[in-house]
């Protein structure tokens, strides 16, 4: 019977960390991967292991969420403060409303965009001019806005006050968040 070679991605992590993880390389180990973040888990795991999965996870998820809306902090009715009390800047601040609305919906050829010279998935923005009837559709000149952010997401930062001009900016800008 041919032996099987194993790969063991685990060489460079310490050996009380592949301890307390229990990796179990021979019945394989599974990658769950994104910019900026890598998870690392077994393929077969007991009930015990899901629960403190699942908690593990929520207790992150819970804590980068907490960390991205203080970077972004309270919407001052992003600052036009003139208009209602502090408590209501937030819920009545027109500028994250909108925000709230945008989608990234505006969909050009490639064969058009060619010709303009923009790149097949470069972000557009679009400027008006009503009294010509036009619409002008330029680069954006930024790979992330608001409209990358899940709709639950933003419901949630809405709700609790978090300015979504500042989230819109941090994305925009590719600003670095210190999250420890
Ligand atoms: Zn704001
Ligand atoms: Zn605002």
């Amino acid at each position: 019977m041919k032996k099987e070679e194993i790969i063991n991605p685990l060489t460079e992590i310490p050996d009380e960390i592949v301890a307390t993880c229990e990796f179990d390389v021979k019945s394989g180990l599974a990658l769950a991967i994104a910019p900026g973040v890598l998870v690392l888990r077994n393929k077969k795991m007991t009930a015990m292991n899901l629960v403190n999965a699942i908690t593990t996870f929520s207790a992150l998820g819970a804590d980068i969420t907490a960390k991205l809306a203080k970077a972004c902090g309270f919407c001052d009715n992003c600052g036009d403060f003139g208009k209602g009390t502090p408590a209501s800047w937030a819920a009545e601040c027109a500028l994250c409303e909108e925000l709230l609305d945008i989608k990234n919906d505006i969909r050009v050829p490639d064969y058009l965009r060619d010709k303009a010279g923009i790149n097949s998935n470069a972000k557009l923005s679009a400027e008006t001019d009503e009294e010509r009837g036009e619409i002008i559709l330029s680069e954006a000149g930024y790979d992330y806005d608001i409209s990358d952010v899940p709709p639950e997401l933003l419901e949630v930062f809405r709700l609790s006050g978090v300015c979504l001009g500042e989230l819109d900016e941090a994305l925009r800008l590719e600003r670095k968040i210190d999250v420890g």
